[in-house]
């Protein structure tokens, strides 16, 4: 981060210094809300959670070097105390990012947003010093606390926004005011919180209205095949670029086809050229993540070859998304249980299919470990066995449906499509699903494990790496 002054930043947030014996003392360190991340010069950021109150270990926070503590009450160390230390983080946030003049890219959509966000960096970092939010803090806390890290050298800062409901976009956009604003997709995710498809759409497409005009450099990349986003068009003032499969998008995959590994290749079309691209990543899901991470960096001056390069090199993203390991055994497990919607379940078992295929015909069966999507609302049973079903028709060899209703659903799904017997089973826990998947399990079989967060069943996917 820039190093600001004490004095600085009580006027940035207007907040009043306490116990502050030096106000030209410079915080140069980042900002961190966690005493145990601190550095010397960082601010610590005191925020009162429901278990535990950050203002509780400002003291810690001070002997591990904090210059100052940002909190909502005198705290017997430095400190300024604001009224609201989430908007006072926002407060500081903006200016900074004012001050340094970086250009913002911010991106949102139902799914996808991290992945596309890490490849969004992986190729912009070939281009110029890139700063991009760790893994999903995507909240009004997590990006202003991203926004900080950049400093002078910064020329890109690449911003995930997560939408929990309207206004929520907008009171993101206006902490940090995006030159590029990129929309991904209008799925049903948090379906159940927004109440329905039309309602999410107005939330995300907030991201477009917060950008400058063309004529001010505003740019809003908007996926081509998804008509609710498409639509944003008329929503913004910046100039539109379309990105997709679709005839008239200005970035454009042709010639999409999955490797008999699973991984997506195509052919990368933009408007100053054209390059082939297989990606490092699984699933045809991620097609259209790097076509959005393409027109963003095309916008940004990268040509073709440059881009297609970066994307193909581009490794594994955050974990826990289609994360694949071959087991010594010749077993694998693609641990994709880091969240799940009804979208995300169709693109993975597509992937699982895939991958399966070279393997099947060597006797290796295709494995779906799934597990409750949350928040579908009233949608949950028909999407649970639309799941179920699918997974029947993609010639998924197994389906292991793991908790409570929901996996009943997806069984039930499963056995209604096809003459499912024992194909799909139902079980309760993680427990019977690791046993049961210990014992089953054999060279060249595949096995894909998803489920919403809150399912937690990455703990399938990880002891099933460890325990060949
Ligand atoms: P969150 O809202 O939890 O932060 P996110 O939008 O950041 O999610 P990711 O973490 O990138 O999304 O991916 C979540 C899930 O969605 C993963 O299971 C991934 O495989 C799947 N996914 C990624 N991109 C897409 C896409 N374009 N369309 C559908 N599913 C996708
Ligand atoms: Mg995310």
């Amino acid at each position: 981060m820039i190093a600001l002054s004490l004095a600085e930043i009580a006027s940035i947030t207007g907040g009043r210094p306490h116990d502050i014996p030096d106000p030209e003392q410079r915080v140069t360190g980042p900002v961190v809300i966690d005493s145990r991340k601190v550095e010397p010069g960082a601010l610590f950021a005191a925020f009162a959670g429901e278990r535990v109150d950050g203002h509780d270990y400002a003291q810690r926070a001070v002997e591990a070097g904090a210059a100052a503590v940002l909190a909502a009450r005198p705290v017997g160390v430095p400190a300024i105390v604001v009224e609201d230390v989430e908007r006072a983080l926002g407060a500081l946030a903006r200016a900074v990012v004012e001050r340094l003049g970086t250009s913002v890219i911010a991106l949102t959509g139902s799914s996808g947003k991290t992945s596309t966000k890490d490849l969004i960096a992986q190729v912009l970092e070939r281009h110029a010093p890139t700063v991009w939010t760790p893994g999903s803090l995507n909240n009004e806390i997590g990006l202003p606390l991203t926004a900080l890290r950049a400093d002078e050298g910064t020329r890109h800062l690449v911003l995930e926004m997560g939408a929990r409901g309207v206004g929520h976009i907008r009171y993101l956009t206006g902490l940090t005011p995006p030159r590029i604003g990129l929309v991904l997709n209008v799925g049903t995710a948090h379906i159940g919180e927004f109440g329905g498809r039309e309602q999410i759409a107005q939330a995300k497409g907030e991201l477009v209205e917060s950008l400058p005009a063309a004529d001010e450099g505003g740019v809003a990349v908007l996926n081509a095949d998804d008509p609710l986003v498409r639509a944003m068009s008329s929503r913004t003032r910046a100039r539109t670029v379309l990105f997709g499969e679709a005839e008239d998008a200005q970035v454009r995959a042709e010639n999409v086809r999955l490797t008999t590994e699973g991984q997506p290749s195509f052919t990368l079309h933009t408007p100053t050229g054209c390059s082939d691209v297989t990606l490092r990543l699984y699933g045809e899901h991620h097609v259209s993540n790097a076509l959005a991470a393409a027109a963003v960096a095309h916008e940004l001056g990268m040509p073709a070859s440059e881009i297609a390069a970066a994307l193909s090199g581009a490794g594994q993203l955050s974990r826990w998304r289609m994360e694949v390991t071959e087991r010594a055994d010749g077993v694998t497990i693609v641990n994709d249980a880091y969240n799940a919607n009804p979208d995300s379940m169709r693109a993975a078992l597509r992937a699982l299919a895939a991958m399966g295929k070279a393997n099947q015909a060597r006797g290796g069966r295709t494995w779906a470990v799934l597990g409750k999507m949350a928040e579908l609302g009233d949608e949950s049973l028909a999407e649970h066995d639309a799941v179920g079903r699918l997974a029947v028709r993609l010639n998924v060899s197994k389906l292991v449906a793991v908790g409570g209703q929901e996996a009943a659903w997806l069984d039930m799904g499963a056995k209604n499509e096809g003459s499912w017997g024992e194909e799909s089973v139902h079980v309760s826990d993680v427990r019977a699903a690791v046993d049961l998947l210990r014992r089953e399990l054999r060279p060249g079989d595949v096995v894909l494990v998803k489920a919403s967060r809150s399912v937690g069943l990455e703990r399938i996917a990880l002891e099933l790496v460890d325990g060949a």
